[in-house]
């Protein structure tokens, strides 16, 4: 029989009480969340299948309808956070040996290939530099050169800081027998998504960027030519817990009645009601509007600052992640830190090939407002100052 004296001690710092910082996240997410999300999440449970529930469900796959403007009954949410959603398109959309035509222009596409390649599936790329964006003649030579099952894209680059235009994707796509993936996690809701219109099969978002939500609750929607694609499959979903049939189910996207498949993230799913019915009442418009003000007041900052954007042609650029060139002679670590020192501010660096070489600046969602852009600028210029080698 055990004593007590068997047991090893509860950790000290959980006896003191939670130390908890305020800060303005201005990098590429997650982003602050408005009042009325955090109220949300301290709001008590309710069972996953609890008629209540099944409410908030259901106005959350309408919020997300109106935000993808889509009409597809497969709209539902994936429990995780981006890496889940991706994870799911690609486990739904590909079975061993098909294969994918990925657009690499920054570590998404890198990602998604790798998930590809783990999927027992085939991972063909187009690839371009971070800062670059990829054209409808060479997407076209490579669907007809690969022919691909689908076609991989990152709409808004958060390591690349670039937009892809999408326009005329889709009708390549479907001339090729192929299928549309977009991924618009650092993009939706800040830039116009069109989502039938452009002809995407398959997107996905995450909560916790420009829907200005906690992380864990990730969008996601498939056209009717995806979902007969995912119906119509040989082999099953080789994820249970990502299988887009089951979830369909769970979310009310078939005529059947809902089972349990696993339990969503209660709390989450209320918060991201909350994120989408703020962008409902601000309009989808007035968002995309609110996005590029912002953006262009920081690029505007920046380059009289003297200091040099990645993206050198403005309409390329995700107005929701700014990517700015450091300096010779300046640590960007130092500059990052003095911000959030100073000012309680983040500014990020760079990933994979860019890292050390840029800082990368968010505008998201609740987050997008001309206070926050002048704090990043008067971090940014009295970082640089200070920091010089
Ligand atoms: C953040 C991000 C993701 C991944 O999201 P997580 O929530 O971190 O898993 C995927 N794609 C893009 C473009 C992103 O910016």
């Amino acid at each position: 029989m055990s004593t007590s004296s068997d047991l090893s001690p509860p950790p000290p710092s959980l006896l003191r009480p939670l130390d908890f910082p305020h800060k303005v996240l201005m990098g590429p997410g997650p982003s602050n969340c408005p009042p009325r999300v955090l109220a949300a999440c301290a709001l008590p449970m309710l069972g996953h299948l609890h008629p209540e529930f099944i409410k908030i469900m259901d106005e959350v796959k309408e919020g997300l309808k109106y935000a993808f403007q889509t009409d597809n009954t497969w709209t539902f949410v994936i429990s995780g956070t981006g890496h889940a959603a991706m994870e799911a398109a690609c486990s739904n959309l590909l079975e061993q040996d098909e294969v994918a035509l990925v657009c690499q222009n920054g570590i998404w596409g890198e990602r998604f290939a790798d998930m590809v390649e783990r999927n027992g599936s085939v991972a063909q790329k187009l690839i371009r530099p971070m800062g670059e964006v990829f054209n409808l003649k060479e997407i076209e030579e490579g669907l007809q050169k690969h022919k691909p099952k689908i076609l991989f894209i990152t709409h808004g680059e958060s390591s690349g800081a670039t937009a892809q235009p999408l326009e005329g994707i889709g009708e390549l796509c479907h001339k090729n027998n192929c299928l549309l993936l977009v991924d618009s996690v650092a993009a939706l809701g800040g830039v116009p998504m069109y989502m039938d219109k452009f002809g995407i099969d398959v997107l996905y978002s995450g909560s916790q960027k420009v829907l200005s939500s906690p992380p864990g609750a990730s969008p996601i929607s498939f056209s009717n030519r995806a979902r007969e694609a995912v119906l119509n499959r040989k082999s099953r979903c080789r994820s249970y817990y990502f299988d887009a049939n089951e979830l369909a189910n769970y979310w009310g996207c078939d005529d059947k009645p809902r089972r349990y498949h696993h339990t969503a993230p209660i709390t989450s799913v209320y918060a991201l009601r909350e994120g989408l019915a703020r962008l409902a009442e601000l309009g989808l418009e007035e968002s995309w509007k609110n996005n590029k003000v912002c953006a262009e007041q920081l690029w505007e900052g920046v380059e009289k600052m003297g200091l040099e954007l990645l993206v050198p042609q403005k309409e390329l650029r995700n107005p929701c992640v700014t990517a700015i060139k450091v300096p010779d002679g300046v640590n960007w670590k130092d500059v990052s830190d003095y911000a959030m020192k100073n000012y309680r501010v983040e500014i990020s660096g760079g990933l994979g090939m860019m890292a050390g070489k840029i800082w990368r600046v968010g505008i998201m969602g609740y987050n997008a407002t001309p206070d926050n852009i002048r704090l990043v600028l008067r971090g940014l210029k009295e970082g640089v100052e200070n920091c010089k080698k």
